[in-house]
């Protein structure tokens, strides 16, 4: 059950109220976020009415909630408005539009950073991807720049004012990542690292949870309550595939997930066709599949050299294929009803 507690409430009063619900012989959960307080009410098995009547009674009480699904506080169930994630001024990712979230996979240099973020903000990109610390399935692969890396992206975003969106690999690198991110990427690797999400749990920047190689959508959106639960409402989730048994894709892009994860959750959801697919001339087509299916925005892999890569170059576009996909993609937006972002709001400069 979740209760949902008025803005105009004072802490004495909500501290009362999670006395009577222990009390009770309830265990509570207080997830305080940035934009409200919200009480989940776990155990609750017998008398739900007769509870959620008792806990409307207080008169900070804005909402009870019965919620049956494992996971509470994202569930549809609680809450049937759509969350929108604020990135930054311009940004509002599940507000309607279609956001491109573009760029390298790994920041490589100063110099095909810069000019990769300046080419995806004139074809309609919204906000910067790239890795600093990169999780490598091999020890012997590219593992990043670090902070030179982020120290980058910050020089691109203030040319460019495009926000970023960057991974955080490891409990101990936040402190760094966040001085510099404007959304904290949990990597597919890290979906169940618990100690990871309950340290971007406290964070007051937007996460953007990619789901398991493996994982189901319920551990996903179980995995996305640890961090609402912990305190940031700002979840962004992203479908980049998963394992099956196909081979003639790195993985397979679950599209389905976006209709399902839109029953389940009040969440945003992104599709990442270049992961999702691991081939670039298969990107351009689920893109247009991924906004088609509903979600809220794509995020793609950009390389001015792809060829010369040091990750992912074969699923990367070049500057030229990014600009015809965006070009294809633009109609399908339209088609659907959520127009692409930078043509709605942003004006591109030449
Ligand atoms: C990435 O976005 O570069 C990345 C490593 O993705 P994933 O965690 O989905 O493999
Ligand atoms: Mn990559």
């Amino acid at each position: 059950m979740i209760v949902v507690i008025k803005r105009t409430a004072t802490p004495e009063q909500t501290q009362d109220i999670v006395d009577k619900i222990v009390a009770m012989g309830y265990a509570v959960n207080v997830s305080q976020g940035a934009e409200r307080l919200i009480i989940g009410v776990l155990g609750v098995r017998e008398n739900k009415d007769m509870l959620a009547a008792q806990l409307g009674g207080f008169a900070a009480v804005e909402r009870v909630m019965p919620v049956s699904k494992s996971y509470k506080l994202v569930s549809r169930e609680g809450t049937q408005t759509d969350t929108v994630v604020r990135v930054g001024q311009a940004v509002e990712i599940g507000g309607g539009l279609v956001h491109v979230i573009a760029g390298p996979c790994t920041v490589e240099g100063r110099d095909m950073l810069v000019e990769t973020a300046h080419w995806v903000k004139r074809c309609g990109a919204t906000l910067l991807r790239g890795g600093a610390y990169k999780p490598s399935t091999s020890p012997y692969s590219f593992q990043g720049m670090g902070k030179e890396g982020l120290e980058i992206l910050a020089e691109a975003r203030a040319q460019t004012g495009l926000p970023i969106v960057t991974e955080v690999l490891d409990p101990r690198d936040m402190e760094i990542v966040h001085q510099y991110a404007d959304v904290l990427q949990i990597g597919a690797r890290n979906m169940q690292n618990f100690n990871l999400l309950k340290e971007v749990a406290k964070a007051r920047k937007p996460v953007m949870l990619k789901r398991g190689l493996s994982a189901t959508i319920e551990e996903w959106l179980l995995a996305a309550e640890y961090i609402y639960s912990g305190g940031n409402h700002d979840v962004i989730l992203c479908e980049r595939g998963i394992r099956t048994f196909e081979t003639s894709t790195r993985n397979t892009l679950d599209l389905s997930a976006v209709p399902v994860v839109k029953a389940l959750t009040h969440l945003p959801i992104i599709v990442d066709p270049s992961h999702g697919t691991g081939k670039w001339d298969l990107v351009t087509p689920m893109a247009r599949a991924g906004v088609a299916a509903g979600a809220d925005g794509v995020m793609i892999e950009v390389h001015p050299k792809p060829g010369d890569a040091l990750k992912d170059g074969f699923e990367s576009l070049t500057f030229e294929r990014f600009a015809a996909m965006m070009e294809q993609v633009r109609p399908v937006a339209r088609a659907v009803g959520r127009p692409v972002a930078s043509d709605a709001s942003i004006t591109i400069e030449a």
